[in-house]
């Protein structure tokens, strides 16, 4: 469908990156606001926190939460520096291009274009299983909890 296509599908089989997705009260927001002003978000985001050639604290600079571009970056592989390079080829130490942080604001734009349709339906992780195996195996005979006046 569009030139993101590739880079969607290898982070699809990402299962730290396939977690993130826009929640109700995210999309809300970006119903809201309007695509329009998401994206002039998406620009100083980038701009100021990507962009630069040594962006401050390169690494955690993107929230894990607060705004939907936030999670569209972290989805997107383009969180910090680090990942903009794994994900996208684009080398650190420099700062970014005017065409790149084009580049990146179109790929978080199409993101959420994509979560706001409801695409991220077909690729909702599978449940973790393992999680509540986990947990039931640590308390072996149950807890009988509730009655401990019976005896
Ligand atoms: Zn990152």
């Amino acid at each position: 469908m569009d030139r993101f296509e590739e880079v969607f599908e290898r982070l699809e089989r990402s299962a730290f990156r396939r977690r993130f997705r826009l929640g109700a009260g995210e999309r809300e927001y970006v119903r809201a606001k309007g695509m329009g002003t998401i994206r002039e978000h998406a620009v100083a985001f980038v701009g100021e926190r990507l962009a630069p050639a040594v962006p401050r604290n390169d690494g955690k600079q993107t929230p894990m939460r607060g705004h939907p571009v936030f999670i569209a970056q972290h989805a997107c592989g383009c969180c910090c520096r680090g990942c903009l390079r794994k994900w996208h080829g684009i080398a650190e130490g420099r700062e970014l291009g005017a065409e790149e942080r084009e580049n990146v604001v179109d790929f978080l734009m199409a993101w959420i274009g994509r979560q706001m349709e409801g695409r991220e339906e077909k690729v909702l992780p599978t449940p973790k299983p393992t999680t509540r195996r986990t947990r039931a195996r640590k308390s072996p005979g149950g807890e009988t909890p509730g009655l401990p006046f019976l005896s």
